[in-house]
């Protein structure tokens, strides 16, 4: 049996090395956008594939047996290319997805459709904001950005933009509105907490990645009385199959 398993996630690494013990051969799919990614076990093949039909016209030379979209919740247009190229060639889909975040009766979240909505809503929330919604979403923001310096910056330092922005890559070209922090999860609550305060955070702005390596900020945020804003994921397509673990995705893939 073979698999091309659609990755860029720790659900997919946990997927290949679920799958190759199992003896199943997986091929990874990589954007190959992250410098020094974690590779997964198994066969590797990095950058896309050239649209639906780049794909589809892939599958057809590397004939597999099932694909497995592990990709992150918002990378929806590889999702969609996904679905239209196996309908197209034929072969099975499954779509591994980790559930979303879900707020605590403490918590006070706002959710929007996008990053600009984000923005929209963030100068009635707070000054101070933290941005960890990865390097494509920052544009939106950058408007508030050129209001100038904060009054107060953290440490004494002065001439700090007063949102603060995390990814994992530097953005290309390097936003001068912000001050970017480069830091790659998990993160645990007492870097968190530190970070925040450091900063002087009063708004946290994510996506609904979901998952337990980068949900500390989210318990941070709570022990702050910190307000957050969530970006809802994209809509997945209609009548496809989707797990939410790699264990279940193992299950499904060893029926076909
Ligand atoms: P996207 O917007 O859905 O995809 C844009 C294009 O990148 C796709 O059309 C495809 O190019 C290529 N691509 C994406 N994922 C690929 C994969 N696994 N293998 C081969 N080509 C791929 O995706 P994205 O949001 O930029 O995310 C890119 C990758 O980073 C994904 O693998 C995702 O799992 C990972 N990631 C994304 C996020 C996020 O917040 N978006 C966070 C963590 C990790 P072609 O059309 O040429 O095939």
């Amino acid at each position: 049996m073979k698999v091309l398993l659609l990755g860029g996630t720790g659900e997919a690494r946990a997927l290949a090395q679920l799958l190759v013990s199992a003896g199943v051969e997986v091929v990874s799919s990589l954007a190959g956008r992250t410098a020094d990614a974690r590779l997964p076990v198994g066969g590797v093949r990095t950058g896309g594939f050239g649209g639906v039909d780049g794909l589809s016209a892939w599958l057809l030379a590397h004939p597999v047996d099932a694909v497995v979209d592990a990709t992150h919740p918002f990378a929806a247009t590889m999702t969609a290319h996904a679905v239209a190229a196996a309908g197209e060639v034929g072969v099975p889909l499954l779509i591994l997805r980790r559930p979303g975040w879900t707020a605590a009766p403490d918590d006070t979240w706002h959710w929007v459709d996008t990053p600009s909505a984000a923005a929209e809503l963030l100068p009635t929330l707070g000054s101070r904001p933290f941005l960890t919604i990865g390097r494509q979403g920052l544009p939106a923001f950058a408007p508030l950005g050129l209001q100038g310096p904060s009054a107060v910056a953290p440490l004494g330092l002065v001439n700090l933009p007063s949102i603060l922005a995390r990814c994992v890559d530097a953005p290309e070209p390097l936003p001068t509105w912000c001050t970017l922090l480069l830091a790659r999860g998990p993160f645990d609550l007492t870097a968190e907490l530190d970070l925040m305060r450091l900063h002087q955070i009063d708004v946290l702005v994510t996506k609904d990645s979901g998952g337990p390596a980068t949900s500390a900020k989210l318990t941070a945020a709570r022990e702050l009385h910190i307000p957050v804003i969530v970006i809802r994921r994209p809509p997945l397509p209609a009548g496809v199959e989707v797990v939410t673990s790699a264990d279940e995705a193992l299950a499904w893939t060893l029926k076909r």
